[in-house]
């Protein structure tokens, strides 16, 4: 059988090793005949899995001790309506970065709960997809946040300062680069990312909150919703996505075996080089996102000519490269490129290019 690199922007590919672990142990865990699935969150057993995930997720990213890491339902979406209704107090706006679709629509949401004050980041340099940098980002005094999206999935364009803001609270939707290098927690105010792409299946999203920012939610806060509700029953003030809670929890120990965010950082860098560079040695394929501001995570890409995007697309499947074909509001192929996706399938991924242009160009 052909070996497959799936190239999906999430749900996304998990590493083999971890779904090989989960299966050996699925329908006999640890020795006590059912599944991780079937047994009660509240049992010692469930609560060893949860404690052992949050102290890896803590220990890969370095988390101090005056954050709360909140294992919540609802996907980064979720979040969107979450941070405002936790975050607003008595004030009534707050700044939102705007780069591209997933901030933006962050900002559709939180206009149902205060007035956004939107910065729009997006700006052209020498004809390519750019973003403003930080320094040029006119923070309002009276906000309660400021919200930005560092990789946008869809569009594939990313920032990769680390923000400076002074006292203001800043909020980061890493729904798509979590995990994927290491970060300055201590920088941000909140931090969220739904699991489905560098963390582990759908259903879970992992909410890093600064302890002095619990307690101000609106008092029409959903409960679910509420992080000094969810802190104070440990996430589990309903039932929580266990089985997403224990697979991330072997995708935390296989990153600690990687050697952790540092290392994959190195790789993925590796990754994204090796994909830009047949992209950028080419007339056939083209990126229009400024260097500066290439994700390495999702890397999108357009056919100069257009006419052969489902031939492509056919091919590539059948050479075990699936899922490329781009998000439907940018068209063209979109490769995304997270922890799970090791070196060898971008290698295959780039051979298949250039051999295809070769017969195609
Ligand atoms: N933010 C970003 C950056 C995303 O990529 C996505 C999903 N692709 C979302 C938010 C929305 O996440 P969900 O579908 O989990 O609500």
């Amino acid at each position: 059988m052909t070996q497959v690199y799936n190239f999906s922007s999430g749900p996304a590919m998990l590493p083999a090793e971890v779904l090989r672990r989960a299966q050996s142990e699925l329908c006999d865990w640890q020795g006590l005949g059912t599944s991780v699935m079937e047994i009660s969150h509240r049992g010692k057993e469930f609560i060893q899995v949860a404690e052992e995930a949050e102290k890896d997720f803590r220990f890969l990213l370095q988390i101090p001790s005056n954050y709360k890491v909140l294992f919540c339902h609802g996907g980064g979406r979720g979040q969107f309506a979450g941070v405002p209704l936790n975050l607003l107090g008595d004030k009534t706006s707050a700044d939102y970065v705007d780069g591209g679709y997933w901030a933006s629509s962050a900002v559709k949401e939180a206009h149902k709960y205060c007035t956004p004050n939107v910065i729009d980041a997006k700006v052209t340099v020498d004809g390519l997809r750019a973003l403003k940098p930080m320094s040029e980002w006119q923070v309002s005094e009276d906000s309660a946040y400021l919200h930005y999206c560092p990789n946008e999935t869809i569009d594939g364009i990313a920032t990769h300062e680390t923000p400076d803001f002074g006292d203001k609270v800043v909020v980061a939707d890493f729904s798509s680069s979590i995990l994927s290098h290491s970060l300055d927690i201590s920088r941000f105010g909140v931090i969220y990312a739904g699991a489905q792409k560098n963390i582990g299946p759908a259903g879970l999203t992992l909410v890093i909150v600064r302890e002095d920012l619990l307690g101000k939610a609106h008092k029409a806060c959903p409960s679910i919703l509420d992080y000094t509700v969810l802190n104070e029953n440990d996430s589990m003030f309903n039932t929580p996505p266990t089985f997403a809670w224990y697979l991330s929890g072997l995708v935390f120990k296989w990153l600690k075996e990687q050697g952790g965010v540092e290392v994959m950082d190195k790789i993925n860098r590796e990754k994204a080089s090796l994909l830009y560079g047949v992209i950028d040695k080419s007339d056939f394929y083209r990126n229009d996102v400024a260097p500066a501001n290439r994700s390495r995570m999702n890397v999108p890409f357009q056919l100069a000519d257009s006419a052969l995007d489902k031939l492509f697309l056919e091919e590539s499947f059948a050479a075990g490269l699936h899922a490329l074909k781009g998000h439907r509001v940018v068209g063209g192929m979109r490769a995304s490129i997270y922890n799970a996706m090791p070196l060898e399938g971008v290698k295959v991924l780039t051979n298949f290019m250039i051999d295809f242009e070769r017969r195609h160009g």
